[in-house]
């Protein structure tokens, strides 16, 4: 063969190597055409070894394993942004994303408190809920209103109508969940009785209405307060605390002109083993749900229940009685989660997820571990969850914080939602690419979980 032609035969095989092989991995954002309302996105993916990948010229330099993250800010209107890869001098492929920002323009009236003639109104469906500010995200909610429930109402802002509650207090609830009552009279709320039922397992406060009405039950230094709304021109309210007892699991339900609350007894006495301990392990998302995906691609939905498995066995080594909400890939609803739970009369409910972030947000500014909590009374298992997973995993402790996810609301029992590190930042790509990654996120959680029954029994 003459020289020339096996030099062009070689060039040929090179680029077929490095041309092919070598596909440029783009994991963020999902699909090359996207609509969002956000001022910004990050781009996320992979890098291979000699090759060089620019984002509108800007060059993209990866962490471990090649994994990289960027922000972008948005206009609005047509983004377009040309991701190109570099092999040694050429552009050997680019790839062409269109972002659209959808123009955020609100009305002159957003934001803004609009008073109405105040007036009566019913809730049209059951567990309307009736929350402390006009939003629906937050640490706001008062109580669940049934179906039928009259309120008094005296405004508008956004979405949210305004219900009075007591002098100076008012509750909101979508406005959608409304109508405007048939009947406009004053018709005071009034206790007709109130006992208590007790077994070995729960003790229940039955209070008896003369029709549903709004409530709230909050918690404050560890007492539960239940505060029951429009009872009467002189006495506008009727307030009841409970003390919460250890490990404080309760239900607060309003039916049919009565509201019961349930305490559930604390099933760890003094001689207590670990089998009296009823522990939900809930592995995130599963089936078409996928969760966030990494820059590598890794899904979080297989990660989350790798953990789970691993922790499932920990616990009956430890002879813990535990259940998980799924053990194989498949999809699994909140409530059906949420309910599980409740059936299952668990004591603790951990869910197992690992983090993404908002598209707006910059991957490289969040990393870590993350414990979220919403009701006060699991604050202290957050707090331990996330110093034992960050010892194990060697990440960084981004401690305990309170925030509405529908898994962790209900208060029928002690839950936490650890968020073991972050998918999307390609420092943390190190800790979960590790080998050992799933067996110390199990080693931590079960940690954590010891501390904190420890401590709690102590107290
Ligand atoms: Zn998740």
């Amino acid at each position: 063969m003459e020289i020339k032609s096996s030099i062009f035969i070689f060039f040929i095989i090179l680029f077929i190597s490095f041309g092919t092989a070598n596909a440029l991995t783009i994991t963020h954002p999902e699909t090359t055409n996207e609509t969002v309302n956000e001022a910004g996105i990050f781009f996320s993916g992979k890098i291979d070894k000699y090759e060089k990948v620019f984002i509108n010229g800007i060059q993209m330099h990866p962490a471990k394993k090649g994994a990289f993250s960027y922000s972008f800010r948005l206009k609005e209107g047509e983004n377009i942004f040309a991701v190109q890869k570099k092999d040694f001098f050429f552009y050997t492929e680019t790839l062409s994303y269109k972002i659209t920002r959808i123009s955020a323009k609100q009305d002159e009236f957003y934001n803004k408190f609009m008073e109405i003639e105040p007036s009566y109104y019913i809730t049209t469906r059951d567990n309307v809920v009736l929350r402390s500010t006009p939003l629906d995200e937050g640490m706001n909610r008062l109580g669940y209103l049934p179906q039928g429930t009259k309120v008094y109402v005296d405004g508008t802002q956004n979405e949210f109508s305004r219900i009075y509650l007591a002098k100076d207090k008012f509750g909101w609830a979508f406005t959608k969940d409304l109508e405007k009552s048939k009947e406009n009279l004053y018709n005071p709320v009034q206790i007709l009785d109130s006992n208590q039922l007790k077994n070995d397992k729960e003790i229940t406060t039955v209070i008896e209405l003369s029709e549903n009405c709004p409530y709230s039950a909050v918690v404050e230094d560890n007492k539960l307060i239940v505060t029951i709304y429009n009872l009467d021109n002189s006495s506008e309210t009727f307030s009841k605390e409970f003390r919460l007892d250890k490990f404080p699991r309760y239900s607060i339900c309003l039916q049919n002109n009565i509201l019961y609350i349930t305490q559930k007894k604390n099933p760890i006495n003094k001689t207590y083993s670990n089998k009296d301990i009823k522990i939900i392990i809930d592995a995130g998302h599963g089936g078409t749900e996928t969760g966030a995906v990494g820059c590598l691609g890794d899904k979080e939905k297989t990660l989350n229940l790798e953990v789970a498995l691993k922790l499932k066995k920990i616990l009956e080594e430890h002879h813990f009685n535990v259940k998980l909400t799924r053990e194989f890939d498949k999809f699994i609803s909140l409530n059906d989660r949420i309910d599980y739970a409740k059936n299952e009369d668990a004591l603790i409910f951990i869910s197992i997820h690992l983090n993404s972030v908002p598209i707006s947000d910059d991957p490289n500014l969040n990393q870590g571990t993350v414990v979220f909590y919403f009701n006060p009374q699991s604050k202290e298992l957050a707090k331990c969850l996330s110093k034992n997973v960050s010892q194990e995993l060697h990440s960084i402790n981004g401690g305990a914080t309170q925030k509405s996810f529908a898994v962790i609301r209900p208060t029928e029992y002690i839950g936490a939602l650890v968020e073991l590190a972050y998918l999307v930042n390609p420092q943390d790509v190190k800790i979960y690419k590790n080998k050992k990654f799933a067996q110390s996120s199990a080693e931590g959680i079960y940690k954590g979980l010891a501390n904190y029954i420890h401590s709690e029994i102590e107290k």
